[in-house]
């Protein structure tokens, strides 16, 4: 149990040993666990073991933590062109879950844990949620997608794993979830941050006042959001709003996340060694500058990624805080270092709806997706040349083109968008690459 007198009450209890390591101890064990995975991926996963083979490496030669700019980095392509099970270091039977995310192409991309992973899954969920100073007796509204998205049971899992009451009702419903949050006394909300404010302005229509409600937490993440966002939050509620990220390929939300101080997100480093890289170079940079997140899972079995390229824009956090913990701390993430966007927690990428837009005979490859946010929820707008002939075809000809356009991209994307057909040369043309994404959403 942590000994600290600085760890906020209920927040350092469950899981603390490793939040709060000494330096010398914390590295010593990264060390030993990168050891460990690196000859794992060698043995038993052949994309790794050719890489390595190819600047003539072998696991011998990761000596000291700095020995880990010499290893390879894994790219989202790489979990798309080994789909489904290629990056598996375990045996199927040994495979206790599936889950997936969407991918470049519309393939998705597959991640497998064991009994083992998913015991770690919900140890640094317990640790997230202990870090906001959430504890027993919370009841927290998962208000994440359960599915194949690991927002969902990630959430859920480690809020049981921590005591809490979980209230599994998943995302939608905007009406049943105020409801919900009301009559059974939620103390702590989990979404998108997008999303929350959509629940709120509801509420305000519907005449709930959720500073009347117990609600005192929310755990947002998914997408990046801004500190504006989390000021208008927390002046129409009173919850503290915490910042939490994660990603499918190292394990789901709880990579990293806020303490009680939210000043940057403390990394679980004991099973997430993070290195900030040039996002063009690769190179690694000096500490403090700006750039993109790679990450080595360090004790992941099911499928271990080795400096994995999240394309996430962030920077290490530097000075003291008041929790007592060790570990180190990224920025909220700003961007990301490629074209994709994030719609309602989804990650689309403009190609997705590109490749379902000119299947259909009239499109023409020029569009514009535009997003905004109205009422706190995302809105796409797709906007597509189409040629001349559809254009001066009969509205009722137009309309169902349009129909077809969007039931196609929501097929591909899983998401609702608007379509808007336009005459040819009506999008700017660019000099060099095209701008896709007009992303018109505020705060
Ligand atoms: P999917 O691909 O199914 O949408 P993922 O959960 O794997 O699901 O998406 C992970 C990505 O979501 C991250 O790489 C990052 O870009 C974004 N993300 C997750 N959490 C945050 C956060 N707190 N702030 C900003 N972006 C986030």
């Amino acid at each position: 149990m942590c000994k600290r007198s600085n760890c906020p009450p209920g927040g350092c209890l469950p899981a603390s040993p490793p939040d709060c390591m000494t330096i010398p101890q914390l590295r010593e064990l990264q060390l030993r666990r990168l050891q460990n995975v690196v000859s794992r991926a060698y043995d038993r996963v052949p994309l790794f073991r050719n890489r390595m083979n190819e600047r003539g490496l072998t696991p011998a030669d990761i000596r000291s933590l700095d020995d880990v700019v010499k290893l390879p980095f894994t790219e989202k392509v790489d979990l798309r062109d080994t789909y489904p099970f290629g990056l598996f270091a375990s045996d199927m039977a040994d495979i206790v879950r599936l889950h997936a995310s969407s991918g470049t192409t519309g393939k998705p991309i597959v991640v497998a844990y064991t009994a083992e992973d998913i015991k770690v899954w919900d140890s640094v969920m317990v640790r997230a949620f202990a870090c906001c100073g959430l504890h027993r007796g919370d009841v927290v509204q998962n208000a994440y997608g359960y599915g194949l998205f690991t927002g969902g049971l990630g959430f859920h899992y480690g809020a049981e794993a921590l005591g809490a009451t979980v209230i599994p009702i998943s995302g939608g419903n905007t009406d049943r979830q105020i409801m919900i949050m009301r009559d059974l006394g939620t103390t702590v909300i989990c979404c998108t941050p997008s999303y929350f404010v959509h629940l709120t302005e509801r509420a305000g229509e519907m005449g709930i006042d959720m500073k009347q409600l117990p609600l005192r937490a929310g755990m947002f993440g998914a997408e990046p959001w801004s500190e504006g966002m989390r000021q208008y939050i927390e002046t129409r509620t009173n919850i503290k709003a915490f910042d939490i990220y994660g990603l499918s390929e190292i394990i789901g939300p709880g990579v990293a996340v806020e303490c009680l101080g939210r000043d940057g997100m403390f990394v679980f480093e004991d099973h997430f060694y993070p290195e900030i890289v040039d996002p063009k170079t690769g190179e690694p940079l000096p500490e403090g500058r700006e750039g993109e997140l790679v990450l080595t899972t360090l004790s992941k079995q099911a499928m271990p990624m080795i400096r994995y390229r999240t394309h996430d824009i962030t920077a290490f956090v530097d000075g003291p805080v008041d929790c007592g913990r060790t570990l180190r701390r990224i920025r909220r993430i700003k961007n990301r270092s490629d074209d994709m966007f994030i719609i309602r927690g989804v990650n689309v990428f403009p190609s997705q709806i590109e490749a379902a837009m000119l299947a259909i005979d009239g499109t023409l490859p020029h569009y514009q997706i535009v997003l905004t946010r109205t009422k706190g929820l995302d809105e796409v707008e797709v906007q597509v040349e189409v040629t001349a002939e559809i254009f001066s075809d009969t509205v009722g000809a137009m309309q169902a083109l349009q129909q077809r356009l969007a039931s196609a991209i929501e097929r591909t994307v899983n998401i609702r968008v608007k379509v808007r057909l336009v005459e040819p040369n009506t999008i700017e043309r660019s000099q060099g690459k095209a701008k896709r994404v007009i992303d018109k959403r505020r705060i």
